[in-house]
């Protein structure tokens, strides 16, 4: 049921407010999109909930599977089952993707107070995800991300997601350039990872990501607040007619 539930959410940097009052509720089992124009607060929400530290929440609740979320390190947010896609991924130079995801697996085991993967069953388990998202296994032996194409990069992403089965993933991809092809990378992994048990939210302003995701429910940021919320129709209305009708709703308190 609600698995997030963001209350009046402000946040700052350098004292400036950016989100000035978002409420949000995903529950388990939904596929959210947040769309908006640039600027709106998109990128600094993500960043509030996975805890980046250089906004200062100023205002409001963040509920996350019964938890008060604020109050987590960033480290216990991804253990809580928070993942964060990153724009800009970090490459690793010497660490394998099996070796960093190994690490990243273990540590929320160890967390949930479950002791270290047999080294067999964890073989067998990246297998199966291997063949669930369809990822070479050239591309896990590689350095993480040292070198890799958006496309690759983004199947990495995929492919950590599928192995750390998050509970909330957090998809922004609104400045990161995307090809088509990675688009569809992105989209085809959410699809098949949808589960009755997890959730996502894909945050981007380009109408063709949600032509692959169907989500249940678009909201639409603008100047740090939630102004609209409604069905996959929405994205419909946004494509053919921008962000400008939302943006005089609003000037005229609508
Ligand atoms: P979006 O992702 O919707 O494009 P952002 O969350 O990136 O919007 O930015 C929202 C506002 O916050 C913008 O006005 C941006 O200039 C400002 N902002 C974001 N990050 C920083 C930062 N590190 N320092 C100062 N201002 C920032
Ligand atoms: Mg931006
Ligand atoms: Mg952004």
């Amino acid at each position: 049921m609600g698995l997030l539930k963001i209350k009046n959410l402000h946040a700052a940097i350098d004292g400036k407010e950016i989100l000035k009052g978002i409420d949000l509720e995903v529950n388990a089992g939904e596929v959210h999109a947040i769309m908006g124009p640039n600027g709106a607060g998109k990128s600094t929400l993500s960043a509030v909930l996975t805890g980046r530290e250089c906004f200062e929440v100023t205002e409001g609740e963040v509920w996350f599977n019964g938890k008060n979320l604020l109050e987590l390190p960033a480290e216990d947010r991804a253990r809580e089952g928070i993942f964060l896609s990153f724009q800009y991924p970090v490459e690793i130079p010497g660490v394998s993707t099996v070796n960093f995801l190994k690490t990243a697996v273990n540590e929320q085991r160890k967390y949930k107070g479950l002791p270290p993967y047999p080294a067999s069953e964890f073989l067998k388990m990246i297998r199966e995800k291997m063949e669930m998202v369809n990822i070479d296994s050239r591309l896990l032996n590689r350095s993480l991300n040292e070198g890799f194409s958006g496309g690759e990069k983004k199947k990495n992403e995929i492919f950590q997601m599928a192995v750390l089965e998050p509970k909330l993933a957090i998809l922004d991809e609104t400045d990161s350039g995307l090809d088509i092809d990675a688009l569809r990378i992105v989209a085809s992994g959410v699809n098949k990872l949808k589960r009755p048990d997890n959730s996502t939210i894909v945050i981007t302003h380009y109408q063709r990501l949600l032509d692959y995701i169907v989500p249940d429910v678009v909201h639409v940021l603008y100047d740090g607040r939630i102004v609209k919320t409604a069905g996959k129709e929405l994205v419909l209305e946004l494509e053919k007619y921008g962000y400008d009708w939302i943006k005089q709703e609003v000037a005229s308190g609508k």
